[in-house]
């Protein structure tokens, strides 16, 4: 989409990747809120994870969580813990429209989310 944020920063008009594969792409937050925070988000425009269907895309949110994975034990935090998190829609924080996951850690994270 070519009026999306998060589809230019995939494409690399805009930003730097900490992370690409053919379907992934990965980078820092703009405005951190743990010591580690990573956006992953598909190439793929999909504007919310409400939007995600069976099959190809289901595998693809699977994929995320495997290079959120691999980047949480890169980063040094897998052992002492980090959370996943997405925001579906206005009312759960959601601000950008382009499916994403936070990858937060290297601090201690409070339960329950505000
Ligand atoms: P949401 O509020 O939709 O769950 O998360 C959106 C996230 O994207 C926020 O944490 C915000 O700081 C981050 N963000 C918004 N615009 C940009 C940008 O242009 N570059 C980067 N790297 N992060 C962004
Ligand atoms: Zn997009």
């Amino acid at each position: 989409m070519s009026d999306c944020i998060f589809c230019k920063i995939a494409n690399k008009e805009m930003g730097k990747l900490i992370y690409e594969d053919d379907q992934v792409v990965a980078f820092e937050d703009l405005s951190p809120q743990a010591p580690v925070h990573v956006l992953v988000i598909p190439k793929k425009h999909i504007a919310r994870i409400s939007d995600v269907t069976d099959g190809e895309d289901a595998c693809l949110m699977g994929h995320i969580m495997v290079i959120a994975n691999k980047i949480a034990a890169e980063r040094g935090i897998a052992e002492e813990g980090y959370r996943i998190v997405t925001n579906c829609n206005e009312g759960a924080g959601q601000s950008v429209w382009h499916v994403h996951f936070h990858l937060l850690g290297g601090r201690k994270l409070g339960w329950p989310p505000g």
